[in-house]
């Protein structure tokens, strides 16, 4: 049997930023994964690489961090980087106010509040007749998550050594050895990066930690006949992302959401718009929690009423109707009350690592050398 010195259990962002710390590294790695390729929260999600508005101390930092790794790797690995920068479209007041609160806080570095003409020089697609401000965020990157995390599980096979088990499913692990569904493996560290599968490996402490599911629905709409140079906000998404919506500015905001968008509020929906190399826009999205307070978010079912508020959103922002829809999916990802990120050590030289934030795509690369950090560094 091949010895290996680190098996990741997880072919999906997560995983592989692991893998690729420890590959930096020059050691031996393994990733195990069931599917034939990456198919969970990795490739379903729009592919922004985000720090605007994002917590400070849990995301905005691991966040620069992963943009500066996926800057380098995609360069490596061919990855097409396909947008860049962000806009966040305010139509109301308190919007602004939000906004304005935002850009004396540090993390707002490189940031800047336009006027709509201004805003409109450069994004004409920002036509809604109520958008009053727009703020400009020269840092986000946007792959294509479904080109992309296959892009680079290749990079890191062909360039990095790491050795791929695909159709492989994990059922336990016992150091040195994995339990697998092809057989066993032999790893002296093993770090599980499973998404939000909760029942195969350690249930017992993703339960404790109290990891639960969060359901979302997505959908890619046909070229509008405009581009996008960055993608887009609107203001649900100042009462969504921590850095906006812990702001004191950001109370008035919610109470008049409340009373003009409360259905968005209740399916947690907010508007990204993001552009691809073809011209076609992912839209989302919306957040059902699993459990205890939404049946819908245990159900698998996609519902047109939410697809049809964030059409509506959309409308708003762009001033236009929506084109044709050419795709509609859910994805869903691990939440919990607490960290962004789970890093549990269930077993000597294991660690169980689980994004619980729903921002993985923007903060897997800093997570990774963070945890081949602990567990290698003498
Ligand atoms: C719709 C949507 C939109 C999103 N948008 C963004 C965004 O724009 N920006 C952002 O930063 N984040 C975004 N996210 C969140 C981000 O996608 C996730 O945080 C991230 O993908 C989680 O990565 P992961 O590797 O932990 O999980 P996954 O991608 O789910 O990968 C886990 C992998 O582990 C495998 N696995 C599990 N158990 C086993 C086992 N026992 N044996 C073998 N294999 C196993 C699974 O098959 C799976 O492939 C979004 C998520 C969704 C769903």
């Amino acid at each position: 049997m091949r010895k290996f010195d680190l098996a990741v259990v997880g072919a999906g962002i997560v995983g592989l930023s692991v893998a690729l710390a420890a590959a930096r590294r020059g050691l031996r790695v393994v990733v195990l994964e069931r599917c034939a390729r990456a198919r969970g929260a990795s490739v379903r999600n729009f592919g922004l690489i985000t720090l605007t508005g994002q917590d400070r101390d849990s995301v905005w930092n691991r966040a620069r961090r992963s943009r500066e790794v996926w800057l380098e790797v995609a360069a490596q690995a061919g990855i097409p980087i396909v947008r860049r920068g962000l806009w966040v479209a305010a139509r109301r007041a308190e919007s602004a106010a939000v906004l304005e609160a935002f850009l004396r806080s540090d993390t707002a570095q490189g940031c800047e509040l336009l006027s709509v003409a201004a805003a409109r020089r450069r994004c004409p697609a920002l036509g809604g007749e109520n958008v009053q401000a727009v703020m400009w965020s020269p840092h986000e990157l946007r792959v294509e998550s479904r080109e992309a995390i296959p892009a680079l599980a290749a990079w890191l096979a062909r360039e990095q050594g790491v050795v791929f088990h695909w159709e492989t499913a994990v059922l336990g692990v016992e150091p040195p050895r994995l339990h697998t569904s092809r057989g066993p493996v032999s790893a002296a560290v093993t770090v599980v990066c499973p998404g939000d599968d909760r029942v195969t490996l350690f249930p017992e402490r993703l339960a404790a930690a109290g990891v639960g599911r969060c359901k979302l629905q997505m959908l890619r709409l046909e070229n509008p006949g405009f581009s996008l140079p960055g993608s887009v906000l609107s203001d649900l998404s100042l009462v969504r992302y921590g850095g906006f919506a812990g702001l004191p500015e950001a109370l008035g905001l919610r109470r008049r959401l409340e009373a003009e968008q409360a259905e968005y509020l209740l399916h947690g929906i907010h508007l990204i718009i993001a552009q691809s190399a073809d011209g076609s826009l992912v839209i989302g999205d919306s957040h059902h929690y699993e459990g205890a307070d939404d049946a819908r978010g245990a159900d698998f079912a996609a519902e047109e009423r939410i697809y049809a508020l964030l059409l509506d959103e959309y409308r708003a922002v762009t001033g236009q109707y929506a084109p044709a829809v050419r795709e509609r999916w859910t994805g869903t990802y691990a939440v919990a009350g607490g960290p962004a990120v789970l890093v549990d050590a269930p077993l000597p030289g294991v660690r169980l690592v689980v994004v619980t934030s729903g921002i993985g795509a923007s903060t897997g690369f800093a997570i990774g050398e963070e945890v081949i950090g602990e567990l290698f560094d003498t």
